[in-house]
């Protein structure tokens, strides 16, 4: 194996490294081009990059209109390395071992567990010891580990989470000291945003408001994440809704994810139709029958979340927001009925949309943290 420093490569080696992903095949004389450097350096760089593995030459290609040598392809080389990915829910395990262009290798799924502060650290390294045993052999092996926390996360310290006691955990020093690739935890709605950001989108100002219990937004700006000073920027289920309103865990009244959660949705509906459970697929039976209260309950649903979108939109300005809720996948005319709400001139030119990544956008996210500081690429998309 290559010994992969973690160093910060050259800015000029970023651009020409980005701009053959970007490009998928290019010649030495395109990169020049496009990146605005001289041969000689396009020369040196792409030398290096190949000795390092993380290109590699494809094929000839055509020769240019002006005549001339036929030149010779370089790619992206998908398999130089590999990256580990966590989702850490406060009742599930997901986890995936992926080639560095997100090429899914192996997958972990532990459902319906109790996710604790005491037995993480363990659970992590059985599949963390598991990805090592399948892993291909690349050049790097593997070259990161990020973790998505359902709670608030300052960069490397888990400040609050409120369905699970991790923030009372030291798996993160764990993990650090037994691997020796770099390993990051983030915020879940955080992650579900640089996922869509890098997997399933051309923009580079967008937001992923994500829907469980709470309501949350990731914010993602030229593929960087605004995570604020104390990693509580995008909170916005905790925006004021009523200022009267029901009390909210966090100390304020009328907070929207006390009124456009899907959970007050499923238990609102639950009460008025004395039924014993609520959950997604069951509102979208009802929805199906046309029944007049399911459709009531929807269409309040997204007229109270179209408020919190619009507020977003209004503070951050982004080509597009992303939702990210088993509820808007199942009843995706959900989605339709935000749109009509946001009424204002600022929000049409927005594009609000159901995620692309089903219920994998969080860890696609914490596979991109890795990728990005592997390869030194901030802006990074594979998709
Ligand atoms: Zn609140």
């Amino acid at each position: 194996m290559i010994s992969t420093k973690y160093t910060i490569r050259e800015q000029n080696e970023t651009n020409i490294l980005n701009t053959v992903i970007t490009e998928k095949e290019i010649s030495r004389a395109e990169i020049a081009q496009y990146t605005g450097l001289n041969k000689a350096s396009v020369s040196a760089i792409t030398k290096k990059l190949l000795e390092d593995e993380l290109i590699f030459e494809t094929r000839v290609g055509d020769a240019s209109n002006t005549g001339g040598r036929k030149p010779i392809l370089l790619t992206f080389n998908r398999k130089s390395s590999l990256v580990i990915a966590f989702d850490l829910g406060y009742n599930y395990i997901e986890a995936l071992l992926a080639f560095i262009d997100g090429t899914v290798v192996e997958t972990v799924s532990k459902r319906r567990i109790q996710v604790q502060a005491s037995t993480i650290l363990s659970e992590m390294e059985q599949i963390i010891d598991r990805f090592m045993e399948v892993q291909p052999v690349t050049p790097h092996g593997i070259v990161g580990l990020t973790a998505g926390i359902h709670g608030i996360v300052d960069h490397e310290s888990i400040l609050f989470t409120p369905y699970y006691d991790l923030d009372k955990s030291d798996f993160l020093e764990g993990l650090q000291q037994k691997y020796d690739f770099p390993v990051f935890i983030h915020n879940e709605a955080n992650l579900a945003a640089l996922g869509e950001y890098t997997f399933t989108s051309r923009y580079q100002s967008l937001v992923s408001v994500s829907i469980h219990s709470g309501i949350g937004a990731g914010i993602v700006e030229s593929g960087r994440l605004q995570i604020g000073k104390h990693g509580r920027a995008g909170e916005i289920g905790h925006s004021i809704l009523y200022p009267s309103g029901r009390a909210c865990p966090c100390g304020n009244h009328g907070c929207l994810e006390q009124y456009a959660s899907n959970r007050v949705t499923y238990e609102e509906f639950r009460a008025l139709k004395g039924l014993d459970y609520v959950n997604s697929e069951i509102l979208l039976q009802y929805v199906e029958k046309n029944d007049k209260d399911a459709l009531a309950a929807i269409k309040k649903n997204a007229e109270l979340l179209s408020i919190g979108i619009n507020n977003i939109i209004m503070m951050y300005d982004p080509d597009v927001v992303v939702i990210n809720s088993s509820l808007y996948r199942r009843i995706p005319q959900m989605v339709d009925l935000v749109n009509e709400q946001l009424k204002s001139r600022f929000s049409k030119q927005v594009v609000i949309r159901n995620t692309f990544l089903e219920d994998k956008a969080t860890l696609y996210g914490a596979f991109a943290v890795s990728a990005q500081n592997f390869l030194n690429i901030q802006k990074l998309k594979l998709n």
